[in-house]
Parts: C-alpha cells; structure tokens; sequence
C-alpha cells in the first residue's frame, strides 16, 4: 500500500468552504513559504485551501488517537493522529468514510487526505462536524441508517477493498461470495483464533467451531444481500450536527447482512422508534430475533480479546445457547 493517499474519488465541492479572497497564486505562494516538514499544514495550507491556520485545539472523546481541530480561514478540519501505526488503519478509515458519504444517505464526515507522518505514525484529515448538543432524533436515525443500508450495494459479495480494524483489533474484509461462509469465517473465526492465540482459551475455541460449522439453520428462508454497513456502530461512534441531523463517525466498514450492523446494540441504545423506522426502509426478515446474538457474539469476543475475561462468559454463553438451540 502506498505511504501517503489522497482520497482522490472525493472531489472538493459542497462541503468545503468557499475559496478565500486571495487569489489561487499568492495563496500557493503564501502557502509554500509557510510549508514545513508537517505534512498536515501542508495540506491544508494547499488543497485544503486555507492562506493560514489561526487555532489548533484538542478534541477529546477518542478511544486510540490524538484528535485536533484545525480553524483555519477557510473553515475548521478535523484531525486525526497516530504516532506509532502506519497509515493503512487511516486509509481504511477514509475509505469507509468515503463510502458512506457517496451514499448520500447518513451524515458522515467526507475524508479527505491519509498519510505518514514524518517522525513515524500516520494522519487523517477530514471534515470537521459542528456536533449538536442532542443525540438526534431515533426515529429519523433509524430510517437514514437504513437507507444507507439500500443504498450501499456491492457486486463483489461480502467483504471490503481493505482490511479495517474493529477497536485496535484486525478486521478481515476479503471478498466472499456465501455470507455464512464470511462470517464464520473472518469475523467469529478470526476472534476465536486470537483468543486462543492470547489466552490459550481452547474452550471457547472448540465450541466457537462448532457453532461456526452449523449456522446455516439461522438462515432459512433468508436472502441475505450486501449492504453497506458502518461496522462499529455503538453510541460513541452516533451523534448529530448542529441542526439536529444524524451523525456516524469512525467506522469499520465492510459490506455485509444488514442484521449484523446491530452487533454492537448492547452499547447503542437503540429504541423502540429507532427500529420501527429502520425496518419501514429495510423490512425485518424471518429469524431476525434468533439471529440477533450471533452477530453480539463477533463484538463480545472482540471485547473479551482486547479487554480481558469480562467478556468470556457473555460470549461463551451465547455460543453454549446456540449450541444446545441447534442441537450440535
Ligand atoms: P478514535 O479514532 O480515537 O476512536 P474518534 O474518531 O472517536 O477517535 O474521534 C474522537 C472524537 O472526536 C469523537 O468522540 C468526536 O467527539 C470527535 N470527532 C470525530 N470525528 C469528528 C469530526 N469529523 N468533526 C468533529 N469532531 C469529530
């Protein structure tokens, strides 16, 4: 992958501020002589079109990375750093982002420039979202969710143009055709291997397995097609702007069952409204409810590899329900 990627298929337009007075010529020339080895200034004092960056203020709220917004002449940008991983978990980020925003659905924020830093680690930069003091309203969360659900399509099956990571921890998003297959596969597989890699939990290991080898009774009579989904959609990653709409931030997106973006519902506090509207756009379909915990259990063992044994016994004992549910 290369060092540094411009998010190229997002061209400037709609949501970056108008071009300043100063003419494109003595802006590049204010611009060069302010150019540093700080690839961040650079940008935004090039294509981001901004003559001068007049604050540079902490954001806070982030579980992995240094955040920061950039006020600058020509509007705020948000900031986004990592000293010590590459770009490639920015780049999956942006290209997530991107994504979503293409849907024109959801609000997202539009990603603009990925790349290394100089002193090591990497950089984000994206659009920065004036954030309302509510959580927005459920109910048109709901129905926005769900049509960027439809609106998301792929004709590569199931899966992402790249891996992306789900907390800190690896996301596999190679294509598949069989969505059973993909998430047996590369979502409770992959969780159960690093389980058993760090914890030696042989247990969870071989009934995981199990499970994984018989899920096809949960899918019948369901035609499961790929949508877009966020991927990590707990309430941290859920807000709204400044005039009360919908936001969704730091996604991990891939394209799958629509069902399995309530994964992380246990930490969402979605409603009663909430899925009404959903499933006006994206009518529910049947075993809805018996599938509910299967897609739990990817994030609860996401949460027992990287925070320890407090998960063990919810994802255990949701894989022991199935278990003694299908009778294998
Ligand atoms: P991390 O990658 O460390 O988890 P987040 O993506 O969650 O970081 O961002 C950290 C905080 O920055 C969020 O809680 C949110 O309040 C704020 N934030 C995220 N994206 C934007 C944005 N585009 N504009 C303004 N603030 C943002």
């Amino acid at each position: 992958m290369m060092a540094t990627t411009h998010v190229g298929f997002l061209s400037f337009g709609s949501f970056l501020p108008l071009p300043s007075r100063i003419s494109f010529s003595k802006r590049r020339t204010f611009a060069m002589a302010a150019l540093s080895d700080d690839p961040i200034r650079e940008w935004i004092l090039s294509e981001g079109k901004a003559t001068h960056i007049t604050k540079i203020c902490p954001v806070g709220g982030g579980c992995i990375n240094l955040a920061s917004r950039y006020g600058t002449d020509a509007g705020s940008f948000f900031v986004k750093t990592n000293r010590s991983i590459g770009p490639s978990m920015f780049e999956g980020e942006a290209l997530g982002l991107g994504a979503m925003y293409e849907t024109r659905t959801i609000r997202a924020p539009r990603p603009f420039k990925v790349g290394a830093l100089p002193t090591g680690g990497s950089y984000i930069i994206m659009e920065f979202i004036e954030f309302g003091s509510s959580r927005g309203n459920q109910s048109v969360f709901g129905k926005k969710l769900a049509e960027m659900h439809k609106a998301g399509k792929s004709s590569k099956g199931f899966g992402f143009d790249v891996d992306n990571t789900i907390g800190s921890t690896p996301q596999i998003n190679k294509w598949t055709s069989n969505w059973i297959e993909f998430y047996a596969e590369h979502r409770l597989g992959y969780q159960l291997k690093l389980a058993l890699d760090q914890y030696g939990d042989s247990t969870i290991y071989q009934r995981g397995h199990r499970l994984m080898k018989n899920l096809a009774p949960l899918f019948e009579g369901v035609n499961v097609e790929p949508c877009l989904l966020h991927g990590d959609l707990w309430s941290g990653n859920i807000s709204s702007d400044k005039n009360g709409e919908p936001v969704i931030l730091d996604p991990a997106c891939y394209y799958g069952h629509n069902e399995a973006e309530f994964g992380m519902s246990w930490c969402a506090g979605f409603g009663g409204s909430f899925y009404n509207s959903y499933f006006e756009v994206m009518p529910k379909q049947p075993g809805f409810e018996k599938r509910r915990d299967l897609y739990m259990l990817y994030h609860y063992l996401n949460h027992y590899n990287l925070f320890g044994s407090g998960y063990r016994s919810s994802a255990l004992s949701i894989i022991d329900d199935y278990l003694r549910m299908l009778k294998v």
